[in-house]
Parts: C-alpha cells; sequence; structure tokens
C-alpha cells in the first residue's frame, strides 16, 4: 500500500525519483502499463444503429404495408417497399455514425493536459501519455490524472466527490500513514477525477488508466448517453402528436373509400398508407441532430469546443456575455512596464542589482513564482510569466521556495517562505493593509498613512493607463507551517506595472455585440481604474454606464442591484461568488447568459449561467469540466462567433424543418382531394415513400449546412420558449404546400385527360421535382435572386441526385414498372418540368411581395 510507505520507498517502488523520469523511463514505463486511458463506454456498434432505424412508428406502418401488399400478390410493391425502407435505415446509420464522430472528436479535443516532471524539465503532455513514476505538478483548479502518491503538499485540498460522493475538500500532506485505511482517509494520496481546490503539490504516479480507483468504477460511470436537446424533445412531441392525429385520418379515409367510394380494400388501404407516408414527419429529429453536430464542427474550426448539443440551441439566445478582462478580451500577454520605489518610478531596464531594494523586488520576483521558462516551452500564469523575463534580463537567478500560501482570487495575493524571510505579492490594496513599514533607499520605515496615500496615487495612475499593478512586500518569519496570519507586519518593497494589451478582434466583437442587442458585461478581480481604462479602449464601457467593486457589491441589496443591473458594464476586484449572484439577477430578469471563467472557484458560476465558457489554454481544469464550450485561443471574439454560428444553426433547422413539413402537407392535400371527389390515387404508396425516405432528407440536410450569415446580427437574440413552429411559419408552410399541391393537381389533373397511370406518373413527377426546387426556396427568407443559386454547392447536389434518381426512374422500364409509372415522351416531360417551375416562381413571387 503506497499510502503506508514514505516518499523514497515510493519512489523506489516505481521506479522514479524526485527529478522525474527519463525520456528512456518513460518509453520502457509506457510500453510496460500501458496507456492511462479509461476503457471507455464504446459507441453504439453499426449493426444496433442499423437495427435502431427499423423501431420507428413509420417504418413498421410500412412494413405491414409490405407484408399485406406481398400476400395480396403485389410482389413489385413489397420489393420497392423493402428496398426503400433499407436504404433509408443505410442513410440514417451513415448520418448517425458520422454525428457520434464529429462528437467524439470533440471529446479528444478537451481532453485535460498534465504538468510533469520529465527529463528534469516541467512539460505540459495530455493526461493519457502519463505513466507510473512520472512526476505530476498540481495547482488549484487542475484535474488529477491517475492515481498519486503525495511527495511535496502546500496547503493542499482535493475534491474527491467524483469517487467517494463526498462533497467536502480534503487536506493533503506527504507523510506516510500507519495503518490500513479506506479511500477517503487516504490523505497522502491523490486519486484520478479528483480536483484540486486549493494549493499546491506534487505527487508520484502509482497507478494508471483501469488500475486507478476510478478505473475499478469506470463501468458505473455511463455518462456517454447524450441527452437530447431541448428542440429535439420539442420536435419529438410534435411529430407524436402530428402522427397520431394523422393515423385517425387516415384510418377515417380508409373507411371513407372502403364503404364510400366501393373501392377494394386493398386499393383503399394502400391509399391510407400513403396518406400516413405522405405526412408522417419522421425526419425532423433526425435532420437536428445532423445539423447541430455538424455545426460542432464549424464552431471547433473557429476554436469553440461544445460540449453538448444544447449547447448549441442555447447560444442563438444568448442576450447578455459576462467575460473575463485578462486573456479573454486582453491578450495576456504580459509585459513589465514600470518599477516603483518609494517615492520613485523606473522603466524595467533601470534596475540596479547594487541597490538593497532593487535587489529584494527581484529577489521577491524570483521567490513568489510558480512559472519556469525553458528552451520549448513557458508554463505557467503570464503575470508570473512577465516577472521571471525581469528576473532573467537582470540576470538574477531563478530562486525556488520552501513552502507556499498560493495565490487564489478571492485572497489576491500569494506568500513564499524562503530560508527565514516571508515574501508577499498581491493586489496593491491588499497588501498596503497588511504593511507596516516600508523600505525606502534600503532602509526600513514606519509606514504612515501619507506613504500609503502617497503609494495608491501612484497604483491609480499606473491603473488608469490599463496597467496591472502588483505590490511587492516582505517580513523575517521562522514558522515553517505557514498560515494567512504570518502574512501581516510586512515591509513594502515597491510597485510593478504590467502590461496586457487588449486584444486586436475584442473592440469589434463588443461592436458585434451590441449589433446583436447582446450587453456585454466585464466581470475581472483586476483593479476598477485598470478595468475601467481597457473597458473603455473596447468599447464595454460607454458614456453613461457604472463600474462596480466586489466590496460595493457586498453592501447592496439584491433588489437595488436589480434595478441598476442593465447600466453596470464593468465589475472590478470580484470574487467569484459574486460572479454567480450576477448571472442569477440577470437570469431573474429573462436573460440568457453566457459566463467566462477560468479559475477552480469559477465552477458554480459557470453551472449557474446558461452557457459556461472555459479557457482552453489558460483555465483550469475544473473550469473545463464545468463549462458547456471551451475557447481553444481564449478568445472573447470566438464567443460571439459561436453566437453567430447558433443563430444560423437555429435559422437553417427552422428552414429544413419549413421544407420538410410544406412539402409532407403538399402530399397530404393531394391525396385528400383526390379521394374526396372520388378520384384515382395520384400517388402510390412507393412513389411518397420514394420522396419522403430518399428526395427529401438529401434537401433538407443541405439547407441546414447554408453558409453562416452576418446578418443575423441584425436579429434582437430569440427568446429561449420560443417554439421553432409558431404561427407565422405554420402558415408559411400552408402556403407552400398549397402552392406545391395545386401544381401538382394541374399536372395530375392534365394526367388524367389520358388515364390514370398518366395522372398518377404526372403527379408524381411534378411534386417530386417542385419539392426538389423547393429546396432551393427553403435555404433563405429571401428570394432566390438575393441569397445566389450557387452559394450552396450541397444544395445543388442534392437537387440533381434527387433528379438523376428520378430520372432513371422515369426511363428504366424495370423501375418504371416497380414505381407503376408509364413512360414519358419528351412533350410529357416538358410539360412536368413546366408545372414543377410553376411551383418555384409561385414561391418566389410570395417571397418577393411579402417581404417588400
Ligand atoms: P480576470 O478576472 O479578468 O481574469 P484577473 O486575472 O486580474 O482578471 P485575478 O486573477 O482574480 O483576476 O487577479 C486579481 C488580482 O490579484 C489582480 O488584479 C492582481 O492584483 C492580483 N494577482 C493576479 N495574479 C497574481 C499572482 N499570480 N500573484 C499575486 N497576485 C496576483
Amino acid at each position: 500500500m503506497y499510502y503506508q510507505k514514505t516518499v523514497n520507498e515510493t519512489l523506489k517502488l516505481c521506479h522514479s525519483s524526485i527529478y522525474g523520469l527519463s525520456s528512456q523511463d518513460v518509453k520502457l514505463h509506457q510500453e510496460k502499463y500501458g496507456k492511462n486511458v479509461l476503457l471507455k463506454q464504446k459507441n453504439e456498434s453499426p449493426i444496433k444503429i442499423f437495427i435502431d432505424q427499423f423501431k420507428d412508428l413509420l417504418v413498421i406502418i410500412l412494413i405491414i404495408s409490405a407484408i399485406i401488399s406481398g400476400l395480396s400478390g403485389q410482389f413489385e410493391s413489397t420489393i420497392v417497399i423493402i428496398v426503400v425502407i433499407v436504404m433509408n435505415a443505410i442513410l440514417g446509420t451513415h448520418q448517425t455514425i458520422k454525428a457520434q464522430k464529429s462528437l467524439d472528436s470533440l471529446k479528444k479535443l478537451s481532453l485535460p493536459q498534465v504538468k510533469v516532471l520529465r527529463d528534469q524539465t516541467l512539460q505540459m503532455i495530455p493526461g493519457d501519455e502519463l505513466t507510473i513514476g512520472d512526476i505530476v505538478q498540481i495547482e488549484a483548479g487542475d484535474v488529477i490524472s491517475g492515481d498519486g502518491r503525495i511527495i511535496e503538499a502546500s496547503s493542499l485540498q482535493t475534491n474527491e466527490s467524483a469517487l467517494t460522493g463526498e462533497t467536502e475538500s480534503i487536506d493533503k500532506q506527504c507523510h506516510p500513514l500507519s495503518k490500513e485505511t479506506m479511500i477517503s482517509n487516504q490523505n497522502n494520496m491523490v486519486f484520478s477525477g479528483s480536483l484540486v481546490t486549493n494549493g499546491t503539490g506534487r505527487y508520484v504516479v502509482t497507478s494508471i488508466g483501469m488500475n486507478s480507483e476510478l478505473g475499478k468504477i469506470a463501468q458505473l460511470l455511463n455518462d456517454t448517453q447524450e441527452r437530447k436537446t431541448p428542440l429535439q424533445q420539442n420536435l419529438d412531441q410534435f411529430s407524436g402528436q402530428l402522427s397520431i392525429i394523422i393515423i385517425i385520418i387516415s384510418i377515417l379515409v380508409l373507411f371513407l373509400n372502403i364503404f364510400l367510394a366501393k373501392q377494394k380494400p386493398l386499393d383503399a388501404f394502400m391509399i391510407a398508407v400513403a396518406l400516413a407516408v405522405a405526412a408522417i414527419p419522421e425526419a425532423l429529429s433526425s435532420i437536428v441532430t445532423i445539423v447541430l453536430s455538424l455545426s460542432t464542427q464549424k464552431m471547433a474550426k473557429e476554436h469553440a469546443i461544445i460540449k453538448n448539443l444544447s449547447a448549441v440551441e442555447s447560444l442563438g439566445c444568448i442576450s447578455v456575455i459576462c467575460s473575463d478582462k485578462t486573456g479573454t478580451l486582453t491578450q495576456n500577454k504580459m509585459t513589465v512596464q514600470n518599477i516603483y520605489f518609494y517615492d520613485q518610478l523606473y522603466h524595467y531596464q533601470d534596475l540596479n542589482k547594487e541597490k538593497h531594494d532593487h535587489l529584494t523586488l527581484l529577489k521577491t520576483c524570483s521567490l513568489c513564482n510558480n512559472a519556469s521558462i525553458n528552451n520549448q516551452q513557458r508554463i505557467g500564469d503570464p503575470t508570473e510569466l512577465a516577472l521571471l523575463d525581469l528576473v532573467n534580463y537582470h540576470h538574477f537567478p531563478t530562486l525556488s521556495h520552501l513552502n507556499e500560501l498560493p495565490f487564489d482570487s478571492t485572497r489576491k495575493m500569494m506568500s513564499v517562505l524562503s530560508k527565514n524571510h516571508l515574501y508577499s505579492k498581491g493586489a496593491p490594496d491588499v497588501i498596503l493593509q497588511k504593511c507596516q513599514t516600508i523600505l525606502i533607499h534600503g532602509k526600513k520605515e514606519k509606514l504612515t498613512h501619507f506613504h500609503k496615500q502617497t503609494i495608491l496615487k501612484q497604483n491609480q495612475t499606473l491603473a488608469s493607463q490599463g496597467l496591472r499593478v502588483l505590490a511587492f512586500a516582505y517580513r523575517p518569519c521562522t514558522s515553517f507551517g505557514l498560515t494567512v496570519e504570518d502574512e501581516n507586519q510586512l515591509t513594502f518593497i515597491g510597485l510593478v506595472s504590467l502590461m496586457d494589451p487588449p486584444r486586436h478582434e475584442s473592440p469589434l466583437a463588443v461592436k458585434a455585440c451590441r449589433q446583436a442587442s447582446i450587453k456585454p458585461v466585464m466581470i475581472t478581480g483586476d483593479h476598477i481604474v485598470t478595468a475601467k481604462s481597457i473597458a473603455l479602449q473596447i468599447g464595454i464601457y460607454q458614456d453613461g454606464d457604472l463600474c462596480l467593486e466586489g466590496e460595493q457589491l457586498n453592501h447592496i441589496s439584491d433588489q437595488e442591484l436589480e434595478t441598476i443591473l442593465p447600466k453596470v458594464s464593468v465589475y472590478a476586484r470580484v470574487a467569484p461568488e459574486h460572479k454567480i449572484r450576477i448571472v442569477k439577477l440577470w437570469q431573474k430578469q429573462g436573460a440568457i447568459v453566457a459566463m467566462t471563467g477560468d479559475g477552480v472557484n469559477d465552477a458554480p458560476a459557470l453551472k449557474q449561467s446558461d452557457i459556461g465558457v472555459a479557457m482552453g489554454i489558460t483555465g483550469s481544469e475544473v473550469s473545463k469540466d464545468a463549462a458547456n464550450m471551451i475557447l481553444t485561443d481564449d478568445n472573447f471574439s470566438t464567443i460571439v462567433k459561436a453566437v453567430i454560428i447558433g443563430r444560423n444553426v437555429y435559422r437553417n433547422i427552422k428552414n429544413a424543418i419549413h421544407y420538410l413539413l410544406s412539402g409532407n402537407f403538399a402530399g397530404i392535400l393531394c391525396v385528400l382531394m383526390t379521394s374526396l371527389f372520388f378520384l384515382p390515387t395520384p400517388f402510390y404508396p412507393v412513389h411518397l415513400l420514394f420522396m419522403n425516405l430518399i428526395t427529401d432528407s438529401l434537401p433538407a440536410i443541405a439547407i441546414g449546412m447554408e453558409k453562416i450569415k452576418e446578418d443575423v446580427l441584425n436579429d434582437p437574440p430569440r427568446h429561449k420558449n420560443n417554439h421553432i413552429l409558431n404561427q407565422t411559419s405554420l402558415n408559411e408552410i400552408l402556403v407552400d404546400g398549397t402552392i406545391i399541391a395545386f401544381c401538382t393537381m394541374i399536372a395530375y389533373y392534365v394526367g388524367l385527360r389520358y388515364d390514370a397511370l398518366t395522372a398518377a406518373t404526372f403527379a408524381f413527377a411534378t411534386i417530386c421535382l417542385s419539392r426538389l426546387l423547393h429546396g432551393f426556396s427553403c435555404r433563405s427568407n429571401q428570394p432566390i435572386y438575393r441569397i445566389g443559386i450557387t452559394s450552396n454547392i450541397s444544395s445543388i447536389l442534392a437537387f440533381f441526385v434527387g433528379f438523376g434518381l428520378l430520372h432513371l426512374i422515369f426511363y428504366i422500364p424495370f423501375l418504371q414498372d416497380l414505381f407503376m409509372i408509364t413512360s414519358l415522351s419528351l412533350s410529357k416531360l416538358i410539360m412536368i418540368y413546366t408545372f414543377s417551375l410553376l411551383s418555384f416562381v409561385l414561391i418566389q413571387f410570395k417571397k418577393i411581395i411579402v417581404k417588400q
């Protein structure tokens, strides 16, 4: 049991040392122990997916009708129905697998990264490459990868709820335990899947993959099941209700035809089946899944990784974006600008190591630092990396500390112990409160009120230039086990200002937000003056807006805050718990809120928001775990791009649904009209089957892939509870369906002058072509000449595939027989083209009249 062994014994057992493994060891260990992966829940097999395609009401009706046709001797009909059902199932299987693959590749992108010591340098590696004996460095916000024995711990706490269900954080240490004990008491071990909630530390990996404690229960963790999105649920419900109504109508039509029209029962049955097939919108939900999952690929290309499909839908509804400043709106490329010692400001290059206060500052910068710079990588917090650059610039050595009180965004400072001194750095307002003396020209003096005012004024001046300011202090200290009580009676050394310029894209992205009626809000841990200056530069802060500090938030009630909420564009010096309050109040006002976060304490706010956004580069693993979306470039403008894609996706899905339903409605109208007038059936079930299951799906997917258009920014955000099928869209579906049915009926009527077979052929060909052409009309609510026919290649391809298949049926005698159609002369073909084009022109004409 590793927890009963000393650190040295454990290292020996794992064939490692405190300096970590060498590249050769890593290779050997990886060959011996394999990859650090949990045997994941396998995706459903293609065969199972294929079989699932038959568990559908429509397909069951069709199978019954195929059997009845077969029994009554109409074998052609049976064959066609079966072929079409199988083709549909193959298409459905292919699309489901494609959607699954795109989700799987997204999951891979969000794999956690681990900091390990290999070849004596700190390296970032993907979690699955971890092996036994690796030394892993951890800090608050990390997710533990592999199980391990702790070899170093400073205020280290972890949350093991994923494993034990215990929600309280557990204090960790590195001494061996004497007795055998259960996992929850093994406080010198860390376990895969748990979260580091506080402190820093190192552990040596003792087991990985399926041998870790998490691996042992992995079979129980069945979280791979994607839940349906609200839109899918909505549409499933809608399709279900519609199907019931349609089946009732079909049964009525069946009896009408048998008892009133005195048709043969088999013919009447076939008409009823035709009606059901024509009307049941079976492709709706699967089209939504396909379009949503394809859009996640698009978003990934734009640097936004979506973790669940529901988020794509919610993105289009966002009305408020609450964003961090550092790294999201700014470049997170910190560089030290000035250094202030009482009472003089220096350019960073002008430090003089001969001077005691200058030297003490460099020493503090080097000690209060967890960043590392080596040939290949710069690892760590950009603020600390910038301080390390300063240290290196002045050829000062990189020093290591004994013990640490780590930085967290609530305390806004950190301290370390080295030899017999404690060194601190942090926000000037926080550090100054803890100082009693000040270093002036190398001598300690009592810190007076006047000194404090002068320093704070200097802080204000630097902050108003948009600079981040840190204060440095120290004191003699001998207690090894550091506590926050030790961070008192400090001696103030100086201030360091760092520049982190706004990202070039930020002002444009903020402008796009305003155009899209989305309120951008900055929520930062930084100083109010720095925050306001940056917010002004990028346009988040406008005349008349308010800026609030965390401290002020503590003193105003929810009611008061609610009244000023829309006016506040900058929150500064906030603690993570303020973020939840801001999100909740916005949500209370009906807003749909996206909230960014990077720290370990941001997880609750990310979960509370409608879209939690984590930072892929600088964000903690915990925040990535809690988020719905991860930005691989940490960039605010990516959120706006994702919103634009989200809005477009919703619009495209709406258009695809419009396409499917209006085509179905046209089919129903034709069947109903002919049976009301006791005319021969215009379509045989195979015709409707062919249309609904084969020619319809491709144009619908093509509409779903319509290009991203920026004009969605001109609309206000969609209301979350708006049904995708509102009265206006239902009306449009009815009108378009009626136009297509009207043209089909003219064709049918013309065909009837020859014979019933020609009438059915005319009706089938016209409705098929009209629906294929309708695929172009449904791409947008604009007339086709505005969007350009060639601007969606998929839609042209979908048309020609349908067109080609249709003509195969027209001209291959065997298919002609199967589909029960008559051969078409050129003049008849031209008639069919004319009627189909007529429907297209009428619908386009309607668009022009309605829009202008
Ligand atoms: P945002 O919330 O927009 O990311 P931020 O990075 O400034 O902004 P925090 O990381 O919470 O927010 O930092 C709050 C304050 O703590 C900073 O303004 C700075 O004064 C101080 N600070 C930041 N990083 C460190 C650090 N590594 N060590 C000590 N103090 C720090």
